[in-house]
């Protein structure tokens, strides 16, 4: 059997037969990570990276929280239970996967709102700078908030500018107050290289803010180590927080005491009990609070977390990488032998050490498809105007998932069931 062209990613060189799957599973350093999830029984499940699984763990931490926490202790569990510090505790365990040392992450609000904080920040700290410099092709929400901070902030003037990613690095200049990026596009995969485009910005002195919504979790992040001046991210992907769970958001220490945010809530304050009518930021990572703590969140959030423990992210940015280049590897072997699979097209980087952990194709009828998998328990996703996403989370995700999904693509193309009518009508969520 020949062996199917994997790019130019020598990984290694995966077999298309179910056997040469098992192997890899049975290999697996990760395999028993496997059993903390709760999936579903012959669901194939490669949306990890729009809704994380939900471990096992949360379910017994969310009804203890409700037994006995809410439940019992009420209002005394704001100090007895610690649900005060949970902001903190949170943060400080989504630190160890982003290398940062402690005292620089807090977990809190919505990404789109830890940005607004942020990008209000910066402007603050390099006062006279009038753009905000980010790609075309950003997650629309990073894009929003920045627009409305400009709307808002109309006595000093300030732009959003978007470039094409080719021509971020010549679009840098003295007029950058802040680069936002975020680490893993979210249609494509394709990764930015952190150091360098920091280090660019830095000799331009424009600051950087990383969305690491894609990559918390599932990649290698040294934020200490590559000079990073802040970053935020989202809790419900890879790590697994649940539905709408509290996002991050990262300062460097050396900045902390310079970036005031404009969301200038009690949580915030330095002394949140004193209900002085004036406001006067806490010192740390506090200061980036607004109002009260998604408790019920953060504890699902806070139990979510402990499938990482113990677990090198190079280990799991290893197996990331092998299960994205045998998906292009069996996608590629169905386009040669499946006349029907030519209209699919891989958009992720073929070398799939230059991608996160995900592959996107697109198909004129990418969204019918993406349905007809998920009638047959495939779930991955759709987005405009036509990618299928398949995400790959290394910690549940199996060798033989990949290969069933791409055999249940083969049935639909083959068959053309995605020219059904009812795989063609649109649901409010993509
Ligand atoms: C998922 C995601 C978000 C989510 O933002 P919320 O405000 O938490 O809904 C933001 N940015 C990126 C890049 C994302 O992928």
């Amino acid at each position: 059997m020949p062996i199917p062209d994997a790019g130019a990613n020598p990984v290694n060189s995966p077999s298309n037969d179910v056997s040469w799957a098992r192997l890899q599973d049975e290999k697996d350093e990760l395999a028993d990570r496997h059993d903390l999830f709760q999936i579903p029984q012959g669901l194939i499940y490669l949306d990890g990276n729009s809704l994380g699984a939900l471990p096992k763990s949360v379910i017994q931490t969310l009804q203890h929280t409700l037994d006995k926490e809410w439940g019992e202790d009420l209002i005394q569990s704001w100090n007895k239970n610690s649900w005060m510090d949970l902001p903190r505790i949170v943060g400080e365990k989504i630190a160890k996967l982003m290398g940062a040392a402690p005292g620089q992450v807090i977990c809190t609000d919505s990404t789109s709102v830890n940005l607004f904080k942020l990008l209000a920040a910066s402007l603050q700290m390099n006062p006279g700078r009038t753009e905000i410099l980010s790609q075309d092709d950003n997650f629309p929400t990073d894009l929003y908030m920045a627009q409305g901070l400009a709307k808002l902030v109309t006595a000093q003037r300030l732009t959003l500018k978007t470039v094409p990613a080719p021509q971020l690095a010549s679009s840098i200049s003295k007029a950058t107050c802040a680069l936002m990026l975020t680490h893993v596009n979210f249609r494509t995969g394709e990764l930015h290289d952190i150091p360098a485009v920091t280090r660019l910005a830095h000799e331009k002195g424009a600051l950087v803010i990383w969305d690491l919504s894609h990559s918390t979790g599932v990649l290698p992040i040294q934020l200490d180590a590559d000079h990073v001046d802040m970053a935020v991210g989202c809790g419900y992907k890879y790590l697994n927080g649940g539905p709408g769970a509290p996002a991050y958001l990262y300062v460097r220490t050396a900045l902390q005491q310079k970036a005031e945010q404009p969301l200038s809530g009690w949580m915030g304050h330095a002394r949140p009990f004193e209900f002085s009518p004036h406001y006067e930021s806490a010192t740390g990572m506090l200061r980036y609070m607004s109002g009260t703590p998604q408790i019920l969140s953060l504890k699902a959030l806070d139990a979510a977390l402990g499938v990482y423990d113990g677990l090198d992210m190079a280990v799991v940015r290893q197996k990331s990488v092998a299960l994205t280049t045998y998906f292009v590897s069996l996608i590629n072997k169905l386009q040669e032998e499946c006349a029907q699979a030519m209209g699919l097209k891989v958009i992720s980087p073929r070398d799939t050490r230059r991608c996160g952990s995900q592959v996107s194709l697109t198909h004129e009828y990418g969204y019918a498809i993406v349905q007809a998998l998920i009638d047959r328990g495939v779930i991955g996703d759709f987005r405009e105007p036509d990618v299928l996403r398949f995400g790959f989370t290394p910690l549940y995700t199996r060798f033989v998932d990949v290969y069933q999904c791409v055999e249940i693509l083969r049935e639909v193309l083959v068959e053309c069931t995605y020219l059904e009518p009812r795989y063609n009508q649109r649901k409010a969520v993509t």
